[in-house]
């Protein structure tokens, strides 16, 4: 097993390392699926940052702001409640699960995640979050930005042919019928966006092990993870 070899090479701890794993990668590689279920092998709490920034777009969408409007903008953001809890995602006390993976959203978040005070003020509610207990985190940024002492970083990859593919079964499944190009083209959409914006762009930390995924089985991808943490014990 070459692929689970890689898991337990180079690991090392310090002193100021944080009991955290930290999962980023492009859209539609898995990442979410993988944290929550590396978490639940742990024992560990799973925090989606994606959700959070689908929230505040989904808020900034609610008060029919232009982002153009920063003194709006300020106001939503001081307004911001946001809370997380055993998978699902408030906004102001207000199950907003599956109001948050909307199309309308999906596009919006784009350009709300690309906006820096956006992201100080998200950025400092999960590390808020994550100083407490140990967390597996995913996102884009975690390893780079958020929690760059995380104790293990793993950047998750897959080609887009294999991401569009999984999305377009998922979809599929839910009873929906988009065409494969469809799905391949918004994937391309955001890794493009979120690789080349200017505030916390998408990119593999320097420390972080980089795992393509495009043949491996979900159960094959969460066994590395969780070996590559229990190497670092
Ligand atoms: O992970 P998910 O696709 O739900 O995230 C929604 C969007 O939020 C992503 O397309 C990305 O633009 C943004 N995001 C981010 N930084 C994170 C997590 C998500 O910019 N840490």
């Amino acid at each position: 097993m070459e692929w689970m070899a890689a898991a337990l090479q180079n690991v090392g701890m310090t002193a100021a390392t944080l009991p955290l794993i930290a999962i980023d990668g492009p859209s539609g590689v898995g990442k979410s699926t993988t944290a929550k279920r590396a978490a639940v092998r742990l024992g560990w709490q799973y925090l989606d940052t994606g959700a959070m920034y689908r929230a505040a777009a989904l808020a900034i969408q609610r008060a029919g702001l232009d982002l153009s409007d920063r003194a709006s903008l300020e106001r939503v953001l001081a307004t911001l409640e946001l809370s997380l809890n055993e998978g699902r995602t408030y906004l102001a006390g207000e199950d907003v699960s599956e109001a948050i993976r909307s199309q309308e959203v999906t596009v919006l978040v784009t350009p709300v995640s690309a906006d820096a005070r956006v992201r100080e003020v998200l950025v400092e509610q999960q590390r808020r979050i994550g100083a407490s207990g140990r967390w597996v985190v995913d996102g884009r940024d975690i390893g780079t930005v958020v929690f760059t002492q995380a104790c293990c970083k793993v950047f998750l990859t897959a080609s887009p042919e294999a991401r569009a593919q999984r999305r377009f079964l998922e979809l599929r499944a839910k009873g929906q019928s988009p065409s494969f190009e469809a799905v391949l083209a918004d994937l391309q959409r955001r890794d493009l966006a979120d690789s080349t914006r200017a505030a916390s762009p998408l990119r593999k930390a320097d420390d972080a092990v980089e795992l393509d995924s495009s043949d491996l089985s979900l159960d094959q991808v969460v066994d590395w993870i969780v070996a590559r943490h229990q190497a670092h014990l």
